[in-house]
């Protein structure tokens, strides 16, 4: 008997508990930043906000989904060096002349047959935007990036068709063999003349 009544009491204090939670928690959580004194103390009795239709401020130093201005990259492979768990795949390929200027001012020469970063991998330490010498990847605000498969997580700044890519490649070997070629022509007619 000692034992029922023991069980049912402590059922008792816990639908009490529970209860005692679930009409507590009518209030609504303000939108606070995390920077705000009482971000903290909101966990009593506060619902969750009414998310997507809510959003919570972010902070302004958030590190979030990283994006990259191609028109100021010169595929300099710096962020990639730089990454610690390898999550930004760059190809470059040398022009045979200057491709235009960043907004800088500095001077193109590398086509980007690729730039790929893997969001998936990436722990957003930041460290690809502190090198980065035209300041062109860049934490952005945005969070939400659900996808359906992890291999959309990999996100595709060049433009650049493989096409475009083997062209490219042949323009600067040409123009590579055709200096070679000039050169061994004038040692030719140096050595000729001697
Ligand atoms: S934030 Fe860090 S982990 Fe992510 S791509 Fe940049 S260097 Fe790599
Ligand atoms: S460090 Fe900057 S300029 Fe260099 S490849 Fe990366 S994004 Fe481009």
């Amino acid at each position: 008997m000692n034992k029922t009544i023991k069980g049912f009491t402590t059922a008792l204090k816990g639908l009490s508990i529970t209860f005692g939670h679930l009409f507590s928690s009518h209030k609504k959580r303000e939108i606070l930043p995390a920077s705000d004194n009482n971000y903290f103390k909101q966990l009593e009795g506060t619902n969750t906000i009414q998310y997507p239709h809510q959003k919570l401020p972010i902070p302004e130093v958030g590190r979030y989904q990283l994006d990259v201005e191609m028109d100021d990259c010169i595929v300099c492979d710096l962020c990639a060096k730089v990454c610690p768990v390898n999550c930004i795949d760059i190809e470059s390929i040398k022009a045979t002349e200057a491709i235009g200027q960043t907004s800088d001012g500095t001077t193109k020469r590398l086509y980007a047959a690729k730039f790929d970063i893997d969001m998936a991998k990436c722990m957003y330490c930041g460290l690809c935007t502190i090198v980065c010498p035209t300041e062109c990847i860049v934490m952005t605000n945005q969070y939400d990036k659900s996808v359906v498969e992890l291999n959309q997580l990999t996100y595709q700044f060049s433009d650049m068709t493989p096409e475009m890519a083997i062209e490219k490649r042949k323009e600067f070997e040409q123009q590579q063999a055709e200096r070679q070629a000039a050169k061994l022509a004038a040692m030719q007619k140096k050595e000729d003349t001697e």
